[in-house]
């Protein structure tokens, strides 16, 4: 059914680039748009930011919603109401995209990065519990949901319960997923989603905070608009942040909502055509939790089996290997992929081994890496001995993300999956 190697030799590269994943527009967009430019709501207020709310808080099921700028606002917003102090240490998700992260810092916090474990490729509850031990006293969680895949949100929570912790979920990715059939950004006490371009909806841009707190929505709400106290002139008694999502912005995210299930779908027939293309290849997909979880699907990876890599080594801007009959890594078929103008990527590099994170600590299932690990001294993907010193280093080193577009045609994929095919050939 799949192209074989003998056709390889035919295969041009895409006329047009095959993206990861580029935004998918129906139309129905530009109505909400256009009323927003009829009525002339060109502002952070109006119908379609109220709507958008609406839409994303009866979805998620959380009680309230507050619409923002983008998910990283939404995320810097929870660790403000979570209260975070300078200097206090926040457990956070190390396999993720730094904007899980970084709002921590925004607020002087220090984050310290959990592991990952292999079964959802998401924060490791047994590390977080090991996290506790090492740092009594933590008081915030930041966990995300990686590729559109639930964590093992239930057992997060409950560590985060038994140590009296607030739980932030970053659901960024992984908007209409669900865990025990309960949709994700609705677990955390403060929960972020993004409308990012190349999230599974989007608005271009924009995200949107969600709790159950009526309190802490108002605050979110307050603060967005700078902070402005109830005064016939600009009154301030607190920092106030320029947060708030465009009437625009929300257009785009209100047409693109009822769109949601139908491109969760698409992406779900993407997964299963992969896995089924890489049958008999050393390498599996990114995993999910089949009992409890139901995925977005939002991207494809997958992994390669440890006795089929070949060698690969990468510094901290560019990556080598050594083609290996039978084998392959990442950055060959990354760069298989490119030569034909197809995009991939690599899995977000995790957080311990950033250089911008490098005093950070870090805590695997054992106990804390950071000391044993040395990741970021070491250099590149590995440790001294090149081997993988933990579960992120090892994902990072063995897996990669898939050309995951909604618009891809099943042509277009089966190319994809030929190419893969040859690399290990
Ligand atoms: C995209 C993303 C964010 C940030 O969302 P923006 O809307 O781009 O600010 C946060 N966390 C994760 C895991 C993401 O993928």
């Amino acid at each position: 059914m799949f192209l074989t190697q003998n056709l390889k030799s035919t295969i041009t590269p895409f006329p047009s680039k095959l993206w990861l994943s580029s935004p998918t527009m129906h139309g129905t967009e530009l109505k909400y748009v256009q009323e927003a430019y009829d009525t002339n709501w060109m502002s952070t207020v109006g119908e379609n930011i109220n709507e958008v709310e609406k839409l994303a808080s009866s979805k998620v099921g959380c009680r309230y919603a507050v619409a923002l700028s983008c998910g990283t606002a939404a995320l810097h917003m929870a660790v403000k109401l979570a209260g975070v102090r300078p200097g206090e240490k926040v457990f956070c998700s190390d396999m993720t995209f730094d904007a899980t992260v970084n709002p921590v810092v925004y607020e002087d916090g220090v984050p310290v990065f959990i592991d990952t474990e292999y079964d959802t490729w998401n924060m490791d509850p047994a590390a977080l519990e090991k996290a506790f031990e090492l740092y009594p006293g933590v008081r915030v969680v930041v966990a995300a949901h990686l590729y559109g895949t639930p964590g093992k949100i239930n057992e997060l929570r409950k560590v985060c319960g038994e140590h009296g912790a607030v739980l932030i979920e970053d659901a960024a990715e992984s908007l209409g997923a669900t865990y025990q059939g309960i949709q994700t950004g609705s677990f955390g006490d403060y929960n972020a989603i993004s409308f990012n371009g190349n999230k599974i909806i989007t608005g271009s841009s924009g995200g949107m905070f969600l709790t159950d707190s009526l309190e802490d929505a108002n605050k979110v709400r307050k603060w967005s608009t700078q902070s402005r106290e109830n005064a016939p002139w600009y009154q301030h008694e607190e920092l106030g942040y320029n947060y708030r999502m465009s009437n625009v912005i929300a257009g785009i995210v209100r047409g693109q909502f009822s769109y949601l299930e139908e491109h969760i779908a698409q992406k779900k027939e993407i997964y299963y055509r992969y896995q089924e293309g890489f049958q008999g290849l050393p390498v599996r997909m990114n995993p999910f939790d089949q009992e409890n979880s139901e995925p977005n699907y939002w991207l494809s990876c997958l992994l390669i089996d440890e006795e089929a890599m070949c060698r690969q080594v990468r510094g901290e801007q560019e990556a080598l290997f050594v083609p290996e009959h039978g084998k392959s890594c990442p950055t060959e078929i990354l760069e298989t992929l490119a030569k034909y103008n197809a995009e991939g990527r690599p899995i977000w590099k995790p957080m311990h081994m950033q250089p911008v994170y490098r005093m950070n600590g870090f805590v695997t299932r054992e106990g804390n890496g950071r000391g044993k690990t040395n990741a970021y001294i070491s250099g590149g993907s590995l440790g001294q001995d090149g081997r993988p010193l933990d579960v992120g280093m090892d994902i990072f080193h063995r897996g990669l993300c898939l050309p995951s577009d909604n618009k891809m045609t099943k042509e277009q994929q089966d190319i994809v999956i030929a190419l893969v095919r040859s690399c290990f050939e």
